[in-house]
């Protein structure tokens, strides 16, 4: 099965939304198998955003992200990646779709609640620079079968 990464940023742990977050991760279907809370620093920041480190805005990005602990996830499921990104919705909260996580609780372009890996290659790297392999945990819920039909799985 698919696995993606979820970065909930300084954004949504001061404002007290990992619940929130968490809860609608749960409720779609998808499948927690890795989450805990990490300090981010300048070096890792630089790796995870090298597409943006030139850009004027990145010291702000970066400050942001190190304002707080953030919560890091990896989460499972057919096609997970896409799912995730969907329900993320587009970068600047005043402009994502109502009814996504940053239509709903973001008003920034910035402060913008989540990170959410953009495709499958990605993923893979960013579990792998969020997580040792032990914080990856292989189960599967005993709901199975009701999240999924037979000639899915
Ligand atoms: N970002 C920003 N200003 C911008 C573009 C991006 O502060 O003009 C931040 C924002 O927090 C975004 C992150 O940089 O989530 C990564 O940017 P990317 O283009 O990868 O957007 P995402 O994949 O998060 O939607
Ligand atoms: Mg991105």
């Amino acid at each position: 099965m698919e696995k993606t990464l979820v970065l909930l940023k300084p954004s949504c742990v001061d404002r007290g939304l990992i619940g929130e977050v968490v809860n609608r991760l749960e409720k779609k279907g998808l499948i927690i198998c890795g989450m805990k809370m990490i300090q981010l620093d300048e070096k890792i920041l630089r790796e995870h955003y090298a597409h943006l480190v030139d850009r004027p805005f990145f010291p702000v990005l970066a400050a942001g992200m190190m304002a707080t602990p953030v919560v890091a996830m990896c989460l499972k499921g057919l096609d997970a990646v896409e799912v995730v990104r969907k329900l993320t919705g587009s970068t600047n909260g005043r402009k994502a779709d109502p009814g996504t996580i940053r239509g709903d609780l973001s008003m920034s372009g910035s402060q913008n609640i989540i990170h959410a890996s953009d495709s499958p290659e990605n993923a893979e790297i960013e579990i792998k620079r969020f997580f040792r392999p032990e914080e990856i945990f292989d189960y599967m819920p005993a709901y199975l079968k009701f999240l999924y039909s037979e000639d899915e799985l």
